[in-house]
């Protein structure tokens, strides 16, 4: 699943297909907004907040949509054909580029001035121009008994956090994933890490946690499960964190996030 880095970055490329261009073709392909048409309107920009994307069109319009699990954003010429077998949901173009929403989780047409029932419940955004340390750090304080893991996956907590950075996050500050948000002690530290991390990784794709860029090396326990630990040679256990369907892969070193 795409996390915030990632969504970031897409919002960086619709911004530079469709900010200040007009659409000549819209074309919802999702029921409730089959015939929903933008075109003539010129698209104000999109901005990101935490994995969700808004697209805010002329006449007070928003565009919303969701990578969830597997969408991503195509931006190519305009008139190009979309591959074969491309599910795609959504296609807003110019004249010169066409933007293809691709097996988005979610799409929604609303006013821009209700934008906040859909994104309103979000907590801070770790990538955002507002993004709030203490804010996030009350939200998750609110439920001390809580593990932590789970706390930072909420995204009413803080926004933008998604398994790799929750594990590489809990590793870097030798945390038990299990562990509840009131038994650690510096909740600040662990937050400002996460941000940090997002913010080390928003301009390039591809998540690296080490310093080293290699795909091999690029993380410390993310996608390493049964492997030595770089510190420490246990080898990185793998499991699921929260209850079904929420139940989400953690990864952790038992030796350096002892239980
Ligand atoms: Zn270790």
């Amino acid at each position: 699943m795409p996390e915030g880095d990632a969504v970031y970055r897409t919002a960086a490329r619709l911004r530079g297909a469709l900010d200040g261009r007009v659409l000549v073709r819209s074309d919802f392909r999702v029921p409730r907004h089959a015939t929903a048409d933008l075109s003539g309107r010129a698209v104000i920009t999109t901005r990101s907040r935490g994995k969700h994307l808004l697209t805010r069109v002329e006449g007070d319009l928003t565009v919303h949509t969701h990578l969830r699990m597997e969408g991503s954003w195509l931006v190519m010429p305009a008139g190009r054909r979309t591959r074969p077998g491309d599910q795609v949901r959504l296609i807003l173009a110019n004249e010169e580029w066409q933007a293809v929403g691709v097996r988005l989780g979610m799409v929604d047409l609303v006013r821009t001035a209700d934008e906040a029932q859909l994104v309103g419940h979000l907590g801070p955004d770790l990538l955002g121009p507002d993004w709030d340390l203490e804010e996030a750090v009350r939200r998750l304080r609110a439920a001390p008994g809580r593990t932590i893991g789970e706390a930072l996956l909420d995204q009413r907590n803080l926004a933008g956090i998604g398994t790799i950075y929750r594990a590489e996050t809990l590793f870097l500050r030798g945390i038990w994933p299990w562990k509840t948000v009131g038994e650690i002690e510096d909740l600040e530290g662990v937050v400002s890490l996460a941000q940090r991390l997002l913010e080390a990784n928003k301009g390039h794709a591809g998540t690296v946690t080490t310093g080293d860029r290699r795909p091999a090396n690029a993380t410390w326990v993310y996608g390493r499960a049964g492997r030595p630990c770089r510190r420490c040679g246990t080898r990185i256990s793998r499991g699921g964190m929260g209850t079904q369907p929420q139940e989400r892969l953690i990864l952790w070193c038992a030796g350096c996030q002892p239980g």
